[in-house]
């Protein structure tokens, strides 16, 4: 695939958040994240996954300049974001676009469905009229599964199915490039996520749309994902071909998220089950090793004295001193 495919590129990505710090304490810095660098080829869905705290949720919003980046580059359609004013940010909005994981909270209460999915053509193209506005507003609805006689109802009268399809019809009004989706399914039924899912696979096909999915769950993106980024404390552990890390992964941080999954079947490879043991260590300490060492059943001395860089192996990327 040429460059002119290449959507978004992420270069040595850092987002720190500075903590307290007063007369008596010291600050404290939370490396939420840590020289994250990854690109994304127009069409192609990557997932980022990792636990609870690891910082996926940091490094979607730092994508699209939610959060201030600390360091590196965030390069939209070839221009770097991360040097950018804010007015300037705002306006590249229409190309990034988000969708939330709680779908009901994330929607005013008092605006009625069309007014939601509107909104974002307010922002973007204020030369619209009425009329095309409420056209645009049809059409998306109907791409998206939505009746068009729910219009004029409230979020709250819908189930978190429907309203997560309101979400998304919000975030696609304006034809983005880049969609960013945290955790899209995590708060709907198990019988529903897998019809939400379906819609992004399809729409992602359908528009050649760039899909940064994120999920602590590998089960939810098994069958979405083409590519997969495993985070850890901030740290990229292992990218690659999601098939090829679902049917064989390298680092030991992702052989244990994947045996902690019961219904995801390791073909050939079924590794020993491999248990997560001990808590995610403070993400305000800057690790000198690795730093999944403390939580390793392969660590050995040099775990703990030189971070392990980002190697080829198997055909992805491994941060690991004895990957495999
Ligand atoms: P995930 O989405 O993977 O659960 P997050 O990106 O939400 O992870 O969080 C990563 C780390 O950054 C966590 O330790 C979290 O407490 C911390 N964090 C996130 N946002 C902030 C913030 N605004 N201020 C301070 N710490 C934050
Ligand atoms: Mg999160």
């Amino acid at each position: 695939m040429s460059d002119r495919d290449t959507i978004l590129s992420v270069e040595n990505l850092s987002v720190h958040f500075r903590l307290g710090g007063g007369v008596f304490s010291r600050a404290s810095i939370v490396r939420a994240v840590e020289n994250v660098s990854f690109a994304l080829q127009r069409g192609e869905t990557l997932s980022i996954v990792g636990e609870s705290g690891s910082g996926k949720s940091t490094l979607a919003r730092a994508v699209l300049r939610l959060v201030a980046i600390t360091k590196g580059s965030v390069i939209l359609n070839g221009e770097n974001l991360a040097q950018l004013s804010n007015n300037e940010v705002r306006k590249r909005r229409q190309n990034m676009q988000m969708v939330f994981q709680d779908p009901i909270a994330s929607l005013s209460p008092r605006r009625t469905v069309e007014q939601i999915i509107a909104e974002p053509l307010m922002v973007h193209q204020p030369e619209l009229s009425g009329e095309e506005r409420s056209a645009k507003v049809r059409d998306t609805m109907d791409a998206i599964g939505l009746l068009p006689d729910m219009r004029n109802r409230y979020p709250h009268e819908f189930s978190g199915g429907q309203a997560q399809r309101i979400g998304i019809a919000r975030a696609l009004i304006v034809e983005p490039t880049l969609l960013v989706a945290d955790e899209p399914v995590s708060a709907l039924d198990v019988s529903i996520q897998a019809q939400v899912l379906n819609l992004l696979s399809d729409i992602k096909r359908q528009r050649s749309l760039s899909l940064l999915f994120i999920s602590h769950d590998l089960s939810v993106v098994q069958h979405v994902s083409d590519r997969l980024l495993v985070l850890y404390l901030g740290h990229v552990m292992e990218v690659g071909a999601a098939k090829d890390i679902y049917a064989n992964p390298q680092h030991p941080y992702t052989k244990a998220l994947l045996s902690a999954v019961p219904t995801i079947d390791f073909s050939a490879n079924k590794p020993k089950r491999t248990r997560l043991t001990g808590e995610l260590p403070s993400p305000t300490v800057e690790h000198v090793g690795c730093p999944f060492a403390s939580r390793c059943p392969m660590a050995q001395a040099i775990c703990n004295e030189q971070k392990p860089q980002l190697n080829t192996v198997e055909g992805r990327d491994v941060a690991c001193h004895f990957p495999g």
